[in-house]
């Protein structure tokens, strides 16, 4: 004898609850993790990106105040600028104007080329 299905508990039901804007979001959202690369920041992946001990007005001058990005194509970018040094050991860089670990691919307003 056939049990009736509800239908809410099928996996079907799914979509019938989600907005299109929902569905894209989660299609791209797969879609950019199964490609290598995307979601990372800069060749040094998310190593650079911990600013969780910076201060608030830090982390506001860097993000907001000077427009920094941990990764970017631009050929401009924080390991050919002036303010940028390496260091030892690490794939995250120093800047003297930002705190915190710098993306040698990274990039901010105040880029200025190396002499
Ligand atoms: S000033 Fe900007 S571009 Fe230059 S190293 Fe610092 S964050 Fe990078």
């Amino acid at each position: 004898m056939a049990v009736p299905v509800d239908e809410a508990e099928t996996p079907f039901a799914a979509p019938a609850t989600l907005g299109r804007r929902a569905c894209s979001r989660i299609f791209l959202t797969m879609v950019a993790g199964a490609l290598p690369g995307c979601g990372r920041s800069g060749r040094s992946g998310h190593l650079c990106s911990d600013v969780s001990r910076l201060t608030e007005a830090e982390r506001e001058l860097r993000f907001q105040t000077l427009g920094y990005v941990d990764d970017t194509s631009d050929p401009r970018s924080c390991r050919r600028c002036q303010q940028f040094s390496v260091v030892t050991g690490s794939p995250c860089g120093r800047c003297a104007l930002i705190r915190g670990p710098i993306d040698p691919d990274g990039r901010c307003i105040k880029w200025a080329a190396r002499e």
